[in-house]
């Protein structure tokens, strides 16, 4: 990975642990040149955006990042994952599409990486565009999860890759719902898994 680039995804605020973030660099590398455009669900600030958006950089294609950037749930005030100074305070919301933007343009990504900002079902429900790699890092409650496995998966073309964040087999190590819907894709009997890099899994469509 160029190392400028790199460094602006391992600068980038968010979730997405540096040797998990080259893995899926790597992976959507390796999709063919001229595929389907590539989706991920859960943008954040733009981390997992510049990994992604420099493979689809050197591809030649395109990376849709959705988001309605309000947080999940686990970034609301009072939870875990909160970050204050990312509340609007004329709106009382939280807003990650500024901060999104300034890191997609800093890594000099905006021809490559396509914001869609809306809620995941609402779009996802509408969407008619065969995807060569889908990355669903959004809602990881029971229903948020389960709901993006259902509306989004169809659309990952024959060859082509999911991949899944958060997945963890034992539950000491994180919540469940993102185990689940790996667990449903393998049994599902459309994908096959092709790696494991910490909580990050790749599966491909048969
Ligand atoms: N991939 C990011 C982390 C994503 S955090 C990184 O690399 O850092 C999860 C994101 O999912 C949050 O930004 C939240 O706003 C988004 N999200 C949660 N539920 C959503 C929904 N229903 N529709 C759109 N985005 C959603
Ligand atoms: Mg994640």
């Amino acid at each position: 990975m160029d190392p400028r680039l790199r460094s602006a995804a391992e600068a980038a605020r968010g979730f997405m642990p540096p040797d998990e973030g080259l893995a899926l660099y790597e992976a959507a590398l390796l999709v063919a040149q001229g595929a389907s455009p590539m989706l991920e669900i859960g943008s954040y600030c733009g981390k997992s955006a510049v990994y992604l958006g420099a493979a689809a950089q050197a591809r030649d294609t395109v990376l849709f990042a959705l988001d309605h950037h309000r947080g999940s749930e686990e970034n609301q005030p009072g939870w875990e994952w909160h970050e204050p100074d990312l509340v609007d305070p004329e709106v009382g919301r939280i807003d990650t599409l500024p901060r999104f933007r300034r890191t997609v343009h800093d890594a000099g990504l905006e021809p490559n990486v396509v914001a869609i900002v809306g809620d995941s079902p609402t779009v996802g429900s509408r969407w008619r565009i065969e995807l060569s790699l889908l990355f669903i890092d959004g809602g990881h409650g029971s229903e948020p999860a389960h709901r993006d496995y259902e509306l989004w998966t169809p659309w990952v073309e024959s060859g082509g890759l999911l991949a899944i964040h958060d997945v963890f087999p034992d539950p000491a190590d994180g919540g469940r719902p993102p185990y689940e819907i790996y667990c449903r894709a393998l049994e599902s009997g459309h994908f096959d898994e092709v790696s494991a890099t910490g909580s990050l899994r790749l599966l491909r469509r048969v």
